[in-house]
């Protein structure tokens, strides 16, 4: 590797290049609970597990799951909002030698069908709140056992008493859970099962230990496989970025989804392999975060730009104590520059701009935490991570700083490739190269800045929504001739959904029932904010309607306002 621009900003204490530990990944576990025991893993509404708690959990699960049959290689899907079950699980899944496939707890039946039967999954472990779905579908799927935990199964008492009843209140659901020979219960397993650490046999280079799904540059979700090695070493250059951080001294903030590839890997697994202590929250909710920060005082906050948004929209900000926050990692999204400045002035900690894709576990570029920052710009590469921009026109690296042109990177953390899918897997890498599908250029300094997403995919309020899957939604009501469904700028959201619609002819819909359609069928976050009823939508000679044509006249429109 040439000598890089931006190896002149390294602080001393950052290495170029970082050797990394050679070891399957749920080894950190095994390492954190001999080193920090009785230290607190887990902080969760008040529940605290210790890394010894945390690590004989996990093995227990392990256990369990060999003795349904689980094997290496075999993919146990994981469907949780940020709980303790949902670190016990993944580390679990991971010590039995099989795949983690995370869920977004907020699918409907539909979008977990087609996952569980692209990944093959023979098993679940879901919360009981979610349960009913799954068992609609279950037919459909190679799914043999259900593992149900609930969230009062890890809250301290009185909490898990009262919990259910505010369950009930809250959503009306009273989910009937019948004891079968293919449903087991999180508790349970717990209670009975006996510790028993084996040791892993795998090939850290090559063995998946994660298929994370996503949309990638087209089309409908595809697992990215991510190895042992992508995820060990992608955390590992997190911990190299946050060297002034001790090990086993650090307090991490968990509200950003562990479903998500960013949550996954710098709150689960970069908290293990440091040894810090997590404060989970089920779920993003502006009062109970900056109650948590005051109260649990954390001191790294990884987030996304919606959710810093989120809190500095509230007028009572002012009145928490967040001093406690030295650094905030934002990613997922383009954070706007006046965010990052208030939100600084709110907590006088650090908050820097990073960058990264699914398919890169998830970071590729950060800007410096003790170090040169550069406003809008997502940052340099990191350790043993080398990028370039490769021009439109000639796919060729461009010539000179400023040049435009799709982002292109190589590194440890690259994905092996999408699961079962080897020809997109041919057309994302190209010599070598993994193509990022944004567009974007590097300052002469070597700092990388994003403009635009040639990819299609909708980024709002941090949840990737896939045109395609609202499209076909769209498609099967009666009255829609065609679809097309693009992101437009959205202040609050970053961008929102929005439809075109060309209705067939003799027929009537109204926006409300539309969405009335579109709820019952899709997850909340992709149901379309705006509806626009067209006579005909714009489209190439051979019919392929412009998205891009409709994504411009939004812009235009934003620009003009
Ligand atoms: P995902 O696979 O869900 O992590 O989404 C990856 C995509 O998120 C990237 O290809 C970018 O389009 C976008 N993204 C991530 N970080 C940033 C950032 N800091 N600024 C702009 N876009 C970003």
């Amino acid at each position: 590797m040439s000598e890089k621009p931006w190896y002149a900003h390294y602080p001393k204490e950052i290495p170029k290049a970082l050797s990394y530990p050679d070891q399957p990944l749920p080894l950190f576990l095994t390492k954190a609970a001999a080193e920090y025991a009785d230290k607190t893993a887990i902080q969760f509404l008040g529940k605290e597990l210790s890394y010894k708690e945390l690590h004989e959990s996990a093995l227990k699960l392990a256990a369990y799951l060999k003795k349904l049959g689980i094997q290496k290689g075999d993919r146990v899907a994981i469907m949780l909002p940020n709980t303790p079950q949902a670190v016990i699980s993944f580390y679990g899944v991971l010590y039995a030698g099989a795949i983690v496939v995370q869920f977004n707890p907020l699918y409907k039946e539909r979008e977990i069908e087609y996952q569980l039967k692209d990944c093959g999954a023979k098993m679940m472990i879901v919360l009981d709140l979610l349960y009913p779905r799954v068992q609609k579908i279950i037919r459909s799927t190679g799914l043999e056992h259900i593992i149900v935990t609930a969230i009062k199964d890890y809250l301290p008492f009185p909490k898990n008493v009262i919990y259910p009843f505010i369950q009930k209140k809250q959503s009306g659901l009273v989910v009937h859970i019948e004891n079968r020979n293919n449903n087991h219960f999180f508790t349970k397993i717990m209670e009975e099962t006996a510790v028993n650490e084996e040791t892993l046999q795998m090939d850290v280079e090559n063995d998946p230990a994660v298929l994370q799904y996503t949309g990638g540059t087209t089309g409908f979700p595809k697992g990215v496989i991510l190895t042992h090695k992508n995820l060990v070493a992608n955390a590992s250059m997190c911990g190299a970025w946050m060297y002034k951080y001790r090990p086993g001294e650090e307090i991490l903030l968990g509200v950003i989804p562990f479903f998500h590839v960013y949550g996954m890997t710098t709150v689960m697994i970069l908290g293990v392999m440091q040894g810090y202590k997590m404060v989970l929250l089920p779920k993003f909710d502006v009062k109970t975060t900056l109650k948590t920060i005051q109260k649990q005082k954390p001191t790294i906050f990884p987030g996304a730009p919606t959710i810093y948004i989120g809190l500095l929209n509230d007028p009572n900000i002012g009145k928490y104590d967040l001093s406690s926050i030295d650094a905030c990692i934002s990613g997922s999204a383009p954070l706007p520059v006046e965010v990052q400045q208030k939100f600084e002035q709110v907590t006088g900690g650090k908050l820097v701009e990073g960058y990264g894709l699914t398919e890169t576990s998830p970071v590729t570029h950060a800007n410096f935490i003790w170090g040169n920052r550069v406003k809008g710009s997502v940052g340099v590469p990191w350790p043993d991570t080398d990028a370039v921009i490769l021009s439109m026109q000639t796919g060729k690296p461009v010539e000179k700083p400023g040049e435009k042109g799709e982002i292109a990177v190589r590194g440890p953390q690259v994905m092996k490739g999408y699961w079962n899918r080897p020809e997109e897997t041919e057309q994302s890498f190209k010599d070598g190269w993994f193509l990022t599908g944004d567009i974007g250029y590097m300052d002469e300094e070597g700092f990388f800045y994003i403009v635009d997403r040639k990819k299609d995919m909708i980024i709002a309020g941090g949840f990737n929504i896939y045109p395609r899957d609202v499209e076909e939604i769209l498609y099967e009501h009666d009255a829609i001739q065609e679809a097309v469904v693009v992101g437009v700028p959205d202040p609050y959201r970053g961008e929102t959904v929005k439809a075109f619609i060309v209705l067939k002819e003799g027929h009537h819909v109204t926006e409300q029932e539309l969405d009335d359609y579109c709820r019952k069928h899709l997850a909340a976050f992709k149901v379309p904010r705006i509806y626009e009823f067209r006579e005909e939508l714009p489209k190439t000679a051979v019919g392929k309607i412009l998205r891009r044509v409709l994504i411009d006249e939004e812009k235009q429109k934003v620009e003009k306002t």
